[in-house]
């Protein structure tokens, strides 16, 4: 009946090896549940968190989002002890640069983040160049730095997890596209494969960019558009190959981040109307956003002119049409959970999210409340973000 070397039943099947499939498995084994199985359609991190910016700082005007964050930085910081094995977690700090405090304009509501207890520093105009030697600054600009900030290699952070999964005794099945949720009497009852089935009565779609697709299989429309998104990258110049924060420019709406010792990463904030399909997208970077982001960048670091730039790549963004991720038990179907569309967001939280989503999965109140993130909620299912949103 099969080929594939799994069982042919689960307690708990999760479609998707993500960031987010391998911190859901690994919270579940965590909490105690058996016989899970995570099949993947490619291999482990596939998709768009092999290409994540990775980068973890609580600045945001959502309560849901600050407390997510706090948890995952603090796993983060001790990821050897509690998942084991390296994350690549880079505390360099992250600084976001501004010419205004409002929450909208910031991308963070300071007095919420006070209250949460996130700890950060209002930097004064006068010492900005402290804090980023290399980068010019307007008369009325200010900014923010959040020492705890940094940013992970977000496969490491994967195949960590995965790891960690494994050793707790999840099968994760690569190469296994899934193709169907059967169900019967208002329930899952299995999940299929193009080489085999297995009988369970819940199913997680972690399938980021394809959880639309996925959800389509138990009747449930989810409104996920998918679009293509620039990344720059860089040489460093001779100047700047002292590690520094993450340059977060929130006037500009670039952000310049340490990729390795040799090389930044660069992208604009927010997003790009660029619809396309996940399966066959242009991943290259063409001029035009090339052009841009390095037009950008430079106003901010004029040293960045001494700089070769050395290409760059395309990925994509799961956008729903408020930018909020969909989580929870999702339609009619006893059984079928989702996890999937981050929309560009989802890295930082993942560790965290996994945690509070194997909580209620198994039956239990999660200490954060995700129900914000049900679906459907009250937003125009055809609006998205404003493309300039702050996202970094
Ligand atoms: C360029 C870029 C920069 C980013 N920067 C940041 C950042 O700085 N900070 C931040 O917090 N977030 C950031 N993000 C967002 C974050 O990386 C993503 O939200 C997160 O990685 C999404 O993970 P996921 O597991 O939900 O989805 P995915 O990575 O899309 O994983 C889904 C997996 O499901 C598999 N799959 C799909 N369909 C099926 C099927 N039918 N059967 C089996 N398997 C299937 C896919 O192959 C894939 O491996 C960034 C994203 C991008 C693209």
């Amino acid at each position: 009946m099969t080929n594939l070397d799994f069982k042919t039943s689960a307690d708990i099947v999760i479609v998707g090896a993500g960031l987010h499939g391998a911190a859901l498995a690994y919270h579940l084994a965590r909490a105690g549940a058996k016989n899970i199985v995570v099949l993947e359609k490619r291999h482990i991190a596939a998709g768009p968190t092999a290409k994540s910016g990775a980068m973890i700082r609580p600045l945001f005007s959502d309560a849901t989002y600050i407390r997510l964050v706090l948890e995952a930085t603090a796993m983060f910081e001790q990821w050897d002890d509690i998942v084991g094995g390296d994350a690549g977690f880079v505390k360099n700090g992250f600084f976001r640069i501004t010419d205004s405090l409002d929450t909208d304009r910031l991308g963070g509501d300071l007095d919420l983040m006070r209250q949460l207890g996130v700890p950060f520093e209002l930097i004064a105009n006068a010492d900005l160049a402290r804090i980023a030697p290399a980068c010019v600054f307007e008369g009325n600009e200010s900014g923010v730095l959040l020492g705890d900030g940094g940013f992970a290699d977000a496969i490491k952070t994967t195949e960590t997890l995965v790891a960690a999964a494994r050793r707790l005794g999840v099968r994760f099945i690569e190469d296994a596209l899934v193709t169907g949720i059967e169900t019967s009497g208002g329930r899952v009852q299995a999940v299929t494969t193009a080489t085999g089935r297995i009988a369970t009565g819940l199913v997680v779609n972690c399938a980021g960019a394809w959880g639309d697709r996925v959800a389509a299989m138990v009747g449930v429309t989810l409104p996920i558009e998918i679009h293509r998104v620039p990344t720059a990258l860089y040489r460093k110049p001779q100047s700047m190959r002292v590690a520094g924060p993450i340059v977060s420019d929130g006037v500009n709406q670039v952000y310049l981040r340490d990729a390795g010792e040799s090389y930044f990463r660069a992208a604009r904030f927010g997003w790009v109307a660029d619809r396309v399909d996940p399966d066959t997208y242009d991943e290259t970077i063409g001029r035009d956003h090339h052009d841009e982001v390095r037009r950008l960048v430079e106003r901010r670091v004029p040293e960045m002119r001494r700089t070769p730039s050395v290409g760059g790549f395309s990925a994509i963004y799961d956008m729903t049409p408020d930018g909020h991720p969909i989580i929870g038990r999702i339609g009619d179907v006893d059984g079928f959970w989702c996890d999937c569309g981050w929309s560009g967001n989802g890295f930082a939280s993942a560790p965290a999210s996994g945690r509070h989503l194997a909580t209620r999965i198994l039956g239990g109140t999660s200490e954060v409340d995700l129900s914000a993130f049900a679906w459907p909620r009250p937003v125009d299912s055809v609006s998205r973000p404003d493309v300039n949103w702050v996202l970094r």
